[in-house]
Protein backbone atom coordinates (compact mmCIF):
# COMPACT_ATOMS: atom_id res chain seq x y z
CA UNK A 1 0.00 0.00 0.00
CA UNK A 2 2.83 2.65 -1.52
CA UNK A 3 0.23 5.71 -1.26
CA UNK A 4 -1.86 6.63 1.71
CA UNK A 5 -5.05 8.30 0.74
CA UNK A 6 -7.16 10.44 2.92
CA UNK A 7 -10.24 8.53 4.81
CA UNK A 8 -11.95 11.96 4.85
CA UNK A 9 -14.93 12.27 1.72
CA UNK A 10 -13.12 14.32 -0.97
CA UNK A 11 -13.65 18.13 -1.06
CA UNK A 12 -15.40 19.90 -4.03
CA UNK A 13 -12.70 23.25 -5.00
CA UNK A 14 -14.60 25.57 -6.71
CA UNK A 15 -11.83 25.79 -9.25
CA UNK A 16 -13.44 29.02 -11.17
CA UNK A 17 -13.34 31.30 -8.46
CA UNK A 18 -10.52 34.00 -7.26
CA UNK A 19 -10.38 34.10 -2.96
CA UNK A 20 -12.16 37.71 -3.16
CA UNK A 21 -15.24 36.54 -4.72
CA UNK A 22 -15.40 33.10 -2.89
CA UNK A 23 -15.84 35.16 0.21
CA UNK A 24 -17.88 37.69 -0.33
CA UNK A 25 -19.80 37.34 -3.73
CA UNK A 26 -20.49 33.78 -4.04
CA UNK A 27 -22.48 31.28 -2.15
CA UNK A 28 -19.45 30.38 0.06
CA UNK A 29 -19.71 33.71 1.50
CA UNK A 30 -21.39 34.47 4.91
CA UNK A 31 -22.76 37.53 3.60
CA UNK A 32 -24.65 35.25 1.07
CA UNK A 33 -25.24 32.50 3.93
CA UNK A 34 -26.47 34.60 6.77
CA UNK A 35 -28.78 37.90 7.89
CA UNK A 36 -27.09 41.15 7.83
CA UNK A 37 -27.20 40.83 11.72
CA UNK A 38 -25.71 37.68 12.20
CA UNK A 39 -22.26 38.14 9.55
CA UNK A 40 -19.28 38.09 12.14
CA UNK A 41 -15.76 39.93 11.98
CA UNK A 42 -12.98 40.49 13.41
CA UNK A 43 -11.93 42.41 16.77
CA UNK A 44 -9.21 43.73 18.40
CA UNK A 45 -9.74 42.19 21.81
CA UNK A 46 -7.91 44.96 23.49
CA UNK A 47 -9.82 48.03 21.92
CA UNK A 48 -12.53 46.60 21.32
CA UNK A 49 -12.53 48.14 17.30
CA UNK A 50 -14.61 45.33 15.10
CA UNK A 51 -15.06 45.01 11.33
CA UNK A 52 -17.81 42.58 10.07
CA UNK A 53 -17.27 40.95 7.09
CA UNK A 54 -19.62 43.12 5.49
CA UNK A 55 -17.60 46.09 6.41
CA UNK A 56 -14.68 43.76 5.10
CA UNK A 57 -15.98 43.59 1.76
CA UNK A 58 -16.75 47.27 1.29
CA UNK A 59 -13.57 48.68 2.28
CA UNK A 60 -11.62 46.20 0.49
CA UNK A 61 -13.60 47.67 -2.68
CA UNK A 62 -12.76 50.90 -2.02
CA UNK A 63 -9.45 49.85 -1.05
CA UNK A 64 -8.70 47.95 -4.58
CA UNK A 65 -10.11 51.20 -6.43
CA UNK A 66 -8.11 53.27 -4.97
CA UNK A 67 -4.47 51.05 -5.28
CA UNK A 68 -5.42 50.71 -8.87
CA UNK A 69 -7.02 53.80 -9.80
CA UNK A 70 -4.59 56.05 -7.85
CA UNK A 71 -1.16 53.98 -7.09
CA UNK A 72 -1.43 52.24 -10.31
CA UNK A 73 -1.20 48.61 -8.58
CA UNK A 74 -1.57 45.71 -11.71
CA UNK A 75 -3.39 42.75 -11.32
CA UNK A 76 -0.22 40.22 -10.58
CA UNK A 77 1.93 43.21 -8.50
CA UNK A 78 2.69 42.27 -5.05
CA UNK A 79 1.74 44.40 -1.99
CA UNK A 80 3.64 43.48 0.99
CA UNK A 81 2.71 43.81 4.74
CA UNK A 82 4.58 44.77 7.54
CA UNK A 83 3.01 44.68 10.73
CA UNK A 84 1.59 42.79 14.11
CA UNK A 85 -1.96 41.57 13.96
CA UNK A 86 -4.46 44.17 13.42
CA UNK A 87 -7.88 44.54 12.18
CA UNK A 88 -6.71 46.12 9.49
CA UNK A 89 -4.21 43.80 7.93
CA UNK A 90 -7.34 42.01 6.30
CA UNK A 91 -8.75 45.32 4.71
CA UNK A 92 -5.08 45.23 2.97
CA UNK A 93 -5.16 41.65 1.90
CA UNK A 94 -8.56 41.20 0.74
CA UNK A 95 -8.17 44.55 -1.31
CA UNK A 96 -5.48 43.64 -2.78
CA UNK A 97 -6.65 40.42 -3.81
CA UNK A 98 -10.05 42.28 -5.04
CA UNK A 99 -7.72 43.99 -7.44
CA UNK A 100 -5.59 41.19 -8.60
CA UNK A 101 -2.48 41.58 -6.72
CA UNK A 102 -0.47 39.48 -4.44
CA UNK A 103 -0.14 39.79 -0.92
CA UNK A 104 3.61 39.28 0.72
CA UNK A 105 3.58 39.38 4.80
CA UNK A 106 6.37 39.87 6.90
CA UNK A 107 7.36 39.11 10.13
CA UNK A 108 7.12 42.36 12.17
CA UNK A 109 9.99 41.65 14.10
CA UNK A 110 12.20 41.22 10.64
CA UNK A 111 15.61 44.11 10.92
CA UNK A 112 16.34 46.09 7.55
CA UNK A 113 18.49 43.50 5.44
CA UNK A 114 15.57 40.68 6.28
CA UNK A 115 12.71 43.52 5.20
CA UNK A 116 14.73 44.43 2.34
CA UNK A 117 15.49 40.91 0.94
CA UNK A 118 11.68 39.79 1.48
CA UNK A 119 10.70 43.32 -0.02
CA UNK A 120 13.29 42.36 -3.07
CA UNK A 121 12.76 38.87 -3.60
CA UNK A 122 8.74 39.39 -3.54
CA UNK A 123 9.19 42.04 -6.41
CA UNK A 124 6.91 44.54 -3.85
CA UNK A 125 5.27 47.14 -5.22
CA UNK A 126 3.27 48.89 -2.10
CA UNK A 127 3.95 48.44 1.78
CA UNK A 128 1.75 48.56 4.17
CA UNK A 129 3.02 48.89 7.80
CA UNK A 130 2.60 50.86 11.25
CA UNK A 131 4.40 53.52 12.78
CA UNK A 132 6.59 51.44 15.22
CA UNK A 133 8.02 49.26 12.32
CA UNK A 134 8.17 52.37 9.95
CA UNK A 135 12.21 53.44 10.59
CA UNK A 136 12.90 50.15 8.97
CA UNK A 137 10.07 50.14 6.37
CA UNK A 138 11.11 53.06 5.23
CA UNK A 139 15.24 52.14 4.55
CA UNK A 140 14.12 48.92 3.52
CA UNK A 141 11.95 50.51 1.34
CA UNK A 142 13.83 52.59 -0.46
CA UNK A 143 16.87 49.84 -0.86
CA UNK A 144 13.96 47.67 -2.82
CA UNK A 145 12.66 50.80 -4.99
CA UNK A 146 9.72 51.40 -3.06
CA UNK A 147 9.25 54.94 -3.29
CA UNK A 148 7.72 56.56 -0.52
CA UNK A 149 4.44 57.62 -1.54
CA UNK A 150 3.37 53.64 -1.78
CA UNK A 151 4.43 53.18 1.68
CA UNK A 152 0.85 53.06 3.81
CA UNK A 153 0.13 52.85 7.43
CA UNK A 154 -2.05 50.37 8.56
CA UNK A 155 -3.12 52.23 11.62
CA UNK A 156 -1.96 55.08 13.67
CA UNK A 157 -0.61 58.70 12.07
CA UNK A 158 3.15 59.39 10.96
CA UNK A 159 3.77 62.79 9.26
CA UNK A 160 4.73 62.55 5.57
CA UNK A 161 2.58 59.13 5.12
CA UNK A 162 -0.72 58.44 4.40
CA UNK A 163 -3.32 56.05 6.57
CA UNK A 164 -5.47 53.63 5.73
CA UNK A 165 -8.57 55.55 6.70
CA UNK A 166 -7.25 58.55 4.13
CA UNK A 167 -6.89 55.69 1.62
CA UNK A 168 -10.31 54.69 2.34
CA UNK A 169 -11.56 58.38 1.95
CA UNK A 170 -10.02 58.63 -1.33
CA UNK A 171 -11.51 55.03 -2.62
CA UNK A 172 -14.82 56.04 -1.52
CA UNK A 173 -14.56 59.27 -3.93
CA UNK A 174 -15.30 56.95 -6.26
CA UNK A 175 -19.39 56.42 -7.40
CA UNK A 176 -20.07 52.66 -7.07
CA UNK A 177 -20.19 52.30 -10.54
CA UNK A 178 -16.68 53.76 -10.78
CA UNK A 179 -15.20 51.01 -8.16
CA UNK A 180 -12.90 48.91 -10.07
CA UNK A 181 -14.37 45.31 -10.61
CA UNK A 182 -13.71 42.39 -8.46
CA UNK A 183 -10.55 40.57 -10.37
CA UNK A 184 -12.01 37.69 -12.77
CA UNK A 185 -9.75 35.20 -13.94
CA UNK A 186 -8.14 35.60 -16.94
CA UNK A 187 -9.73 33.37 -19.58
CA UNK A 188 -8.88 29.75 -20.06
CA UNK A 189 -7.54 30.21 -16.86
CA UNK A 190 -8.34 28.18 -13.39
CA UNK A 191 -7.59 29.89 -9.94
CA UNK A 192 -5.17 27.24 -9.50
CA UNK A 193 -3.01 29.14 -11.51
CA UNK A 194 -3.20 32.48 -10.50
CA UNK A 195 -0.93 33.54 -7.27
CA UNK A 196 -2.53 35.11 -4.65
CA UNK A 197 0.25 34.90 -1.90
CA UNK A 198 3.98 35.05 -1.41
CA UNK A 199 5.01 33.90 1.52
CA UNK A 200 8.64 32.79 2.63
CA UNK A 201 10.42 29.60 3.43
CA UNK A 202 13.68 27.96 3.35
CA UNK A 203 12.15 24.58 2.46
CA UNK A 204 14.43 21.75 2.37
CA UNK A 205 17.76 23.29 1.93
CA UNK A 206 19.04 26.91 1.58
CA UNK A 207 17.67 30.61 1.83
CA UNK A 208 14.71 32.20 2.48
CA UNK A 209 12.30 31.82 -0.86
CA UNK A 210 9.34 32.83 -1.89
CA UNK A 211 6.39 30.45 -2.09
CA UNK A 212 3.88 30.69 -4.69
CA UNK A 213 0.57 30.08 -3.24
CA UNK A 214 -2.26 29.86 -5.57
CA UNK A 215 -6.02 31.29 -4.60
CA UNK A 216 -7.32 27.34 -4.82
CA UNK A 217 -4.12 26.09 -2.72
CA UNK A 218 -6.02 28.61 0.48
CA UNK A 219 -9.69 27.32 -0.76
CA UNK A 220 -9.01 23.59 -1.11
CA UNK A 221 -6.96 24.22 2.98
CA UNK A 222 -9.93 25.87 3.99
CA UNK A 223 -12.48 23.54 3.06
CA UNK A 224 -10.45 20.35 4.02
CA UNK A 225 -10.23 21.83 7.69
CA UNK A 226 -13.63 23.25 7.67
CA UNK A 227 -14.83 19.66 6.89
CA UNK A 228 -13.08 18.36 10.35
CA UNK A 229 -14.24 21.56 12.53
CA UNK A 230 -17.16 21.41 15.05
CA UNK A 231 -19.99 23.16 14.19
CA UNK A 232 -19.90 25.12 17.21
CA UNK A 233 -16.31 26.76 16.54
CA UNK A 234 -17.22 30.55 15.70
CA UNK A 235 -14.87 32.42 18.28
CA UNK A 236 -11.73 31.73 17.10
CA UNK A 237 -7.96 33.14 19.11
CA UNK A 238 -5.74 34.91 16.62
CA UNK A 239 -2.29 35.32 18.07
CA UNK A 240 -0.79 33.81 15.83
CA UNK A 241 0.96 36.37 13.75
CA UNK A 242 -1.34 36.97 10.57
CA UNK A 243 2.32 36.32 7.92
CA UNK A 244 2.89 32.79 8.63
CA UNK A 245 0.64 30.42 6.69
CA UNK A 246 -0.81 29.14 10.02
CA UNK A 247 -2.23 32.02 10.84
CA UNK A 248 -3.12 33.62 6.88
CA UNK A 249 -5.18 30.32 6.83
CA UNK A 250 -6.61 29.37 10.02
CA UNK A 251 -7.23 33.11 11.42
CA UNK A 252 -8.12 34.89 8.41
CA UNK A 253 -9.75 32.93 5.35
CA UNK A 254 -11.09 30.02 7.75
CA UNK A 255 -12.82 32.39 10.03
CA UNK A 256 -14.81 34.13 7.07
CA UNK A 257 -15.60 30.81 5.24
CA UNK A 258 -16.77 29.30 8.94
CA UNK A 259 -18.89 32.81 9.86
CA UNK A 260 -16.78 32.66 12.75
CA UNK A 261 -16.02 35.92 15.03
CA UNK A 262 -12.15 36.20 15.57
CA UNK A 263 -10.07 38.28 18.34
CA UNK A 264 -6.84 39.32 17.46
CA UNK A 265 -4.11 40.40 20.23
CA UNK A 266 -1.78 43.43 18.62
CA UNK A 267 0.57 41.92 20.86
CA UNK A 268 1.07 38.75 22.86
CA UNK A 269 1.36 38.66 26.45
CA UNK A 270 0.08 35.78 28.80
CA UNK A 271 -1.96 38.13 30.37
CA UNK A 272 -3.77 39.57 27.19
CA UNK A 273 -4.60 36.21 25.88
CA UNK A 274 -6.10 34.66 29.01
CA UNK A 275 -7.61 37.95 29.24
CA UNK A 276 -9.72 37.19 25.86
CA UNK A 277 -10.38 33.49 26.47
CA UNK A 278 -12.06 34.65 29.42
CA UNK A 279 -14.14 37.97 28.04
CA UNK A 280 -15.29 35.69 25.07
CA UNK A 281 -15.60 32.50 26.42
CA UNK A 282 -13.27 31.10 24.06
CA UNK A 283 -13.59 26.95 23.99
CA UNK A 284 -10.56 26.20 21.52
CA UNK A 285 -6.92 28.05 21.50
CA UNK A 286 -4.90 27.79 18.28
CA UNK A 287 -1.11 28.00 19.63
CA UNK A 288 2.60 26.61 18.94
CA UNK A 289 4.41 24.74 21.51
CA UNK A 290 6.35 27.50 23.14
CA UNK A 291 3.23 29.34 24.50
CA UNK A 292 1.59 25.68 25.65
CA UNK A 293 4.96 25.24 27.34
CA UNK A 294 4.72 28.85 29.29
CA UNK A 295 1.04 27.56 30.07
CA UNK A 296 1.95 25.10 31.87
CA UNK A 297 4.75 26.25 33.85
CA UNK A 298 3.34 30.01 34.38
CA UNK A 299 0.78 28.58 36.93
CA UNK A 300 0.40 31.55 39.04
CA UNK A 301 -1.24 33.59 36.59
CA UNK A 302 -3.98 31.18 35.94
CA UNK A 303 -5.47 32.08 39.01
CA UNK A 304 -6.80 35.24 38.10
CA UNK A 305 -8.70 34.24 34.54
CA UNK A 306 -11.78 31.84 34.48
CA UNK A 307 -10.68 29.70 31.52
CA UNK A 308 -13.46 27.37 32.03
CA UNK A 309 -14.59 27.54 28.95
CA UNK A 310 -11.85 26.24 27.28
CA UNK A 311 -12.73 22.55 25.92
CA UNK A 312 -9.53 22.01 23.61
CA UNK A 313 -6.07 22.97 22.60
CA UNK A 314 -4.94 23.07 18.67
CA UNK A 315 -1.19 22.82 18.19
CA UNK A 316 0.96 22.89 15.05
CA UNK A 317 4.06 24.60 13.21
CA UNK A 318 6.08 22.38 15.78
CA UNK A 319 6.81 18.92 17.55
CA UNK A 320 5.26 19.02 20.84
CA UNK A 321 6.85 16.92 23.92
CA UNK A 322 4.50 14.55 25.71
CA UNK A 323 5.92 15.96 28.92
CA UNK A 324 3.98 19.34 27.96
CA UNK A 325 0.85 17.16 27.04
CA UNK A 326 0.70 15.79 30.41
CA UNK A 327 1.02 18.69 32.27
CA UNK A 328 -1.93 20.34 30.19
CA UNK A 329 -4.13 17.46 30.81
CA UNK A 330 -3.29 18.04 34.54
CA UNK A 331 -3.42 21.96 34.41
CA UNK A 332 -6.61 22.46 32.72
CA UNK A 333 -8.57 19.21 33.30
CA UNK A 334 -11.92 19.97 31.80
CA UNK A 335 -10.02 19.79 27.95
CA UNK A 336 -9.33 15.95 29.07
CA UNK A 337 -12.77 14.98 28.95
CA UNK A 338 -16.39 15.24 27.91
CA UNK A 339 -17.55 15.85 23.69
CA UNK A 340 -15.31 18.24 22.22
CA UNK A 341 -12.82 18.38 23.94
CA UNK A 342 -8.86 17.40 23.79
CA UNK A 343 -6.40 17.97 22.03
CA UNK A 344 -5.59 18.60 18.34
CA UNK A 345 -2.38 18.81 15.83
CA UNK A 346 -2.36 20.02 12.41
CA UNK A 347 1.11 19.17 10.49
CA UNK A 348 2.07 21.11 7.87
CA UNK A 349 4.10 23.55 5.64
CA UNK A 350 4.51 26.63 3.95
CA UNK A 351 4.89 24.75 1.11
CA UNK A 352 1.33 23.11 1.74
CA UNK A 353 -0.32 26.15 2.48
CA UNK A 354 -1.24 24.50 6.08
CA UNK A 355 -2.07 21.02 6.91
CA UNK A 356 -1.79 17.72 5.33
CA UNK A 357 -2.81 16.11 8.58
CA UNK A 358 -4.84 17.11 11.12
CA UNK A 359 -6.72 15.45 13.84
CA UNK A 360 -10.44 15.08 12.66
CA UNK A 361 -13.42 15.62 15.99
CA UNK A 362 -13.44 11.89 16.51
CA UNK A 363 -9.39 12.06 17.55
CA UNK A 364 -9.49 14.84 19.45
CA UNK A 365 -8.41 12.29 22.80
CA UNK A 366 -5.47 13.08 24.16
CA UNK A 367 -4.25 9.49 23.86
CA UNK A 368 -3.95 10.52 19.96
CA UNK A 369 -2.30 13.79 20.57
CA UNK A 370 0.93 12.92 20.12
CA UNK A 371 0.64 12.31 16.49
CA UNK A 372 -0.33 14.84 14.08
CA UNK A 373 -3.46 13.89 13.06
CA UNK A 374 -4.92 12.11 9.91
CA UNK A 375 -4.23 12.61 6.15
CA UNK A 376 -6.81 15.41 5.25
CA UNK A 377 -9.70 15.31 2.76
CA UNK A 378 -8.19 15.23 -1.32
CA UNK A 379 -4.70 14.36 0.24
CA UNK A 380 -2.27 11.42 -0.56
CA UNK A 381 1.18 10.64 1.43
CA UNK A 382 3.43 8.83 0.58
CA UNK A 383 6.73 7.61 2.73
CA UNK A 384 10.31 7.31 0.88
CA UNK A 385 12.56 5.34 2.75
CA UNK A 386 15.36 8.27 2.75
CA UNK A 387 18.18 5.68 1.61
CA UNK A 388 16.81 4.12 -1.31
CA UNK A 389 13.98 6.08 -2.20
CA UNK A 390 11.34 2.98 -1.70
CA UNK A 391 8.03 4.00 -0.76
CA UNK A 392 7.85 2.54 3.16
CA UNK A 393 4.66 0.84 4.22
CA UNK A 394 3.25 0.71 8.00
CA UNK A 395 5.13 1.81 10.45
CA UNK A 396 7.98 2.28 8.27
CA UNK A 397 9.42 5.67 8.62
CA UNK A 398 10.71 7.41 5.54
CA UNK A 399 10.07 10.94 4.30
CA UNK A 400 7.01 12.08 4.21
CA UNK A 401 5.08 13.90 0.44
CA UNK A 402 1.91 14.47 0.15
CA UNK A 403 -0.26 15.69 -2.94
CA UNK A 404 -3.28 17.62 -2.89
CA UNK A 405 -5.08 20.50 -3.69
CA UNK A 406 -3.43 22.45 -0.95
CA UNK A 407 -0.08 21.84 -2.28
CA UNK A 408 1.51 25.34 -3.42
CA UNK A 409 2.70 26.49 -6.87
CA UNK A 410 6.30 26.45 -6.08
CA UNK A 411 9.00 28.77 -5.45
CA UNK A 412 9.14 32.08 -7.29
CA UNK A 413 11.68 32.54 -9.71
CA UNK A 414 13.50 29.61 -8.51
CA UNK A 415 12.60 26.84 -10.78
CA UNK A 416 15.67 24.82 -9.44
CA UNK A 417 14.35 24.54 -5.70
CA UNK A 418 11.05 23.71 -7.31
CA UNK A 419 11.84 20.85 -9.07
CA UNK A 420 13.74 19.63 -6.38
CA UNK A 421 10.86 20.21 -3.86
CA UNK A 422 8.04 19.29 -5.57
CA UNK A 423 8.14 15.86 -8.23
CA UNK A 424 6.88 15.56 -11.39
CA UNK A 425 4.12 13.42 -10.08
CA UNK A 426 3.08 16.34 -8.23
CA UNK A 427 4.00 15.06 -4.53
CA UNK A 428 6.20 17.62 -2.46
CA UNK A 429 8.98 16.48 -0.30
CA UNK A 430 8.53 17.48 2.87
CA UNK A 431 12.06 17.01 4.35
CA UNK A 432 10.31 15.81 7.69
CA UNK A 433 10.74 11.86 8.69
CA UNK A 434 7.58 10.32 9.85
CA UNK A 435 5.41 7.41 9.60
CA UNK A 436 1.66 6.00 9.24
CA UNK A 437 -0.31 3.73 11.75
CA UNK A 438 -3.25 1.40 11.07
CA UNK A 439 -5.09 4.08 12.24
CA UNK A 440 -3.98 6.46 9.39
CA UNK A 441 -2.25 8.83 12.09
CA UNK A 442 1.00 10.38 11.20
CA UNK A 443 3.83 10.59 13.71
CA UNK A 444 6.75 13.09 12.49
CA UNK A 445 9.79 11.46 14.06
CA UNK A 446 12.72 13.31 12.78
CA UNK A 447 13.53 16.34 10.53
CA UNK A 448 16.07 15.88 7.87
CA UNK A 449 16.20 18.92 5.89
CA UNK A 450 18.49 21.85 7.34
CA UNK A 451 15.53 23.67 8.73
CA UNK A 452 15.72 25.00 12.20
CA UNK A 453 12.45 25.64 13.98
CA UNK A 454 12.68 28.05 16.88
CA UNK A 455 9.29 28.96 18.86
CA UNK A 456 7.70 27.76 15.53
CA UNK A 457 9.06 30.26 13.35
CA UNK A 458 11.69 29.38 10.54
CA UNK A 459 15.49 30.08 10.82
CA UNK A 460 17.66 28.42 7.50
CA UNK A 461 20.83 27.89 8.43
CA UNK A 462 22.26 28.94 5.48
CA UNK A 463 20.99 32.67 6.25
CA UNK A 464 23.14 32.27 9.31
CA UNK A 465 25.81 31.08 7.40
CA UNK A 466 26.27 33.24 5.04
CA UNK A 467 26.27 36.19 7.38
CA UNK A 468 28.80 34.50 9.77
CA UNK A 469 31.02 33.60 6.74
CA UNK A 470 31.01 37.61 5.85
CA UNK A 471 32.70 37.98 9.12
CA UNK A 472 36.32 38.36 9.06
CA UNK A 473 37.33 35.94 12.07
CA UNK A 474 35.51 33.74 10.44
CA UNK A 475 36.68 30.99 8.05
CA UNK A 476 34.38 28.59 7.33
CA UNK A 477 30.65 27.65 9.26
CA UNK A 478 27.80 25.52 9.27
CA UNK A 479 25.13 25.89 11.64
CA UNK A 480 22.23 23.63 13.07
CA UNK A 481 19.66 23.50 15.80
CA UNK A 482 20.14 22.43 19.08
CA UNK A 483 17.44 21.43 21.87
CA UNK A 484 15.83 24.31 23.93
CA UNK A 485 13.60 23.64 26.38
CA UNK A 486 11.36 26.76 26.14
CA UNK A 487 12.09 27.64 22.31
CA UNK A 488 12.43 23.64 21.11
CA UNK A 489 14.91 25.20 19.42
CA UNK A 490 17.90 27.48 19.14
CA UNK A 491 20.92 28.18 16.44
CA UNK A 492 24.22 26.84 17.14
CA UNK A 493 26.96 27.98 14.80
CA UNK A 494 30.31 25.52 14.37
CA UNK A 495 33.25 27.94 13.31
CA UNK A 496 36.19 27.51 11.60
CA UNK A 497 38.10 30.87 12.87
CA UNK A 498 40.67 32.51 10.39
CA UNK A 499 44.24 31.62 11.20
CA UNK A 500 45.17 34.62 12.71
CA UNK A 501 42.27 34.79 14.97
CA UNK A 502 43.05 31.29 16.16
CA UNK A 503 44.75 32.13 19.61
CA UNK A 504 41.62 34.03 21.19
CA UNK A 505 38.46 31.88 20.15
CA UNK A 506 36.35 33.54 23.05
CA UNK A 507 36.92 37.02 21.96
CA UNK A 508 36.13 35.58 18.43
CA UNK A 509 32.87 34.11 19.95
CA UNK A 510 31.48 37.43 21.87
CA UNK A 511 32.28 39.73 18.26
CA UNK A 512 30.07 36.80 16.45
CA UNK A 513 27.51 36.79 18.53
CA UNK A 514 27.29 40.43 18.86
CA UNK A 515 27.10 40.48 15.12
CA UNK A 516 24.12 38.24 14.56
CA UNK A 517 22.48 39.80 17.24
CA UNK A 518 22.65 43.15 15.24
CA UNK A 519 21.61 41.95 11.78
CA UNK A 520 19.06 39.39 12.62
CA UNK A 521 15.57 38.97 14.12
CA UNK A 522 15.62 37.93 17.92
CA UNK A 523 14.47 33.92 16.86
CA UNK A 524 17.64 33.90 14.97
CA UNK A 525 19.63 34.42 17.33
CA UNK A 526 22.91 31.81 18.06
CA UNK A 527 22.65 30.58 21.30
CA UNK A 528 25.74 28.28 20.99
CA UNK A 529 29.33 28.61 19.09
CA UNK A 530 31.57 26.08 18.89
CA UNK A 531 35.18 26.51 17.41
CA UNK A 532 36.10 23.78 15.42
CA UNK A 533 39.19 22.71 13.13
CA UNK A 534 37.25 21.93 10.02
CA UNK A 535 33.42 21.46 9.45
CA UNK A 536 32.79 18.13 8.15
CA UNK A 537 32.13 18.41 4.36
CA UNK A 538 31.42 15.48 1.20
CA UNK A 539 33.70 15.14 -1.62
CA UNK A 540 31.57 17.72 -3.58
CA UNK A 541 32.02 20.46 -0.42
CA UNK A 542 28.80 19.78 1.03
CA UNK A 543 28.09 20.25 4.63
CA UNK A 544 27.50 16.89 6.03
CA UNK A 545 24.98 18.06 8.68
CA UNK A 546 24.19 14.42 9.81
CA UNK A 547 27.69 14.38 11.26
CA UNK A 548 27.38 17.71 12.70
CA UNK A 549 24.10 16.77 14.27
CA UNK A 550 25.80 13.61 15.89
CA UNK A 551 28.81 15.67 17.50
CA UNK A 552 26.02 18.19 18.74
CA UNK A 553 24.23 14.93 20.23
CA UNK A 554 27.55 13.70 21.56
CA UNK A 555 29.61 16.08 23.54
CA UNK A 556 28.88 19.99 24.09
CA UNK A 557 32.52 22.38 23.75
CA UNK A 558 30.21 25.52 22.73
CA UNK A 559 30.78 29.16 24.07
P1 LIG B 1 6.56 26.24 8.18
O1 LIG B 1 6.69 26.24 6.69
O2 LIG B 1 7.16 27.44 8.81
O3 LIG B 1 5.15 26.03 8.62
O4 LIG B 1 7.41 25.02 8.73
C1 LIG B 1 7.05 23.71 8.39
C2 LIG B 1 7.81 22.71 9.21
O5 LIG B 1 7.48 22.82 10.61
C3 LIG B 1 7.45 21.28 8.87
O6 LIG B 1 8.10 20.83 7.71
C4 LIG B 1 7.89 20.54 10.12
O7 LIG B 1 9.27 20.33 10.14
C5 LIG B 1 7.50 21.53 11.23
N1 LIG B 1 6.14 21.23 11.74
C6 LIG B 1 4.98 21.79 11.37
N2 LIG B 1 3.95 21.27 12.08
C7 LIG B 1 4.47 20.35 12.91
C8 LIG B 1 3.92 19.45 13.89
N3 LIG B 1 2.62 19.43 14.18
N4 LIG B 1 4.78 18.63 14.53
C9 LIG B 1 6.09 18.63 14.25
N5 LIG B 1 6.68 19.45 13.35
C10 LIG B 1 5.88 20.30 12.68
Amino acid sequence: MPIFKSQQPDISVPWHLPIWTWLFDSEYSPLTKFPAKDVKGFTNAVTKEHLSYADIKTHSTHLSTVLRKNYGLQEGETVSLFSPNTVWYPVAMFGTLRAGGVVSGASPAYGIDEMTYALQKAESKILFTVPSSMEIAATAAKNAGIPKERIFLLEGQLEGYKTMAELLSEGKTYGDDEQIPQFKLPAGKKNKDICGFLSFSSGTTGLPKAVMIAHSNVIAQCLQVEQITPETLRRILAVLPLFHITGLVHQLHLPVLLNANVYMLPSFTMDSMYQTVQDYKLEEMLLVPPILIRMVREKEILKKYDLSSLKRFSSGAAPLSAEILELLQQTFPQTAKGEGSGFKQGYGMTESCSCITAHPPSKYDYKYAFRVGTVVASTEVKILDPETGKECDIGEPGEICARGPQIVMGYLNNEKATSETFDKDGFLHTGDIGKIDEEGLISIVDRAKELIKVKGEQVAPAELEDLLLGHPDVEDVAALGIPDEYAGERPKAYIVLQKEKRSNPEESAKKLFKHVQAKKVRHKWVKEIEIVDEIPKSASGKILRRVLRDMAKNGNRGL
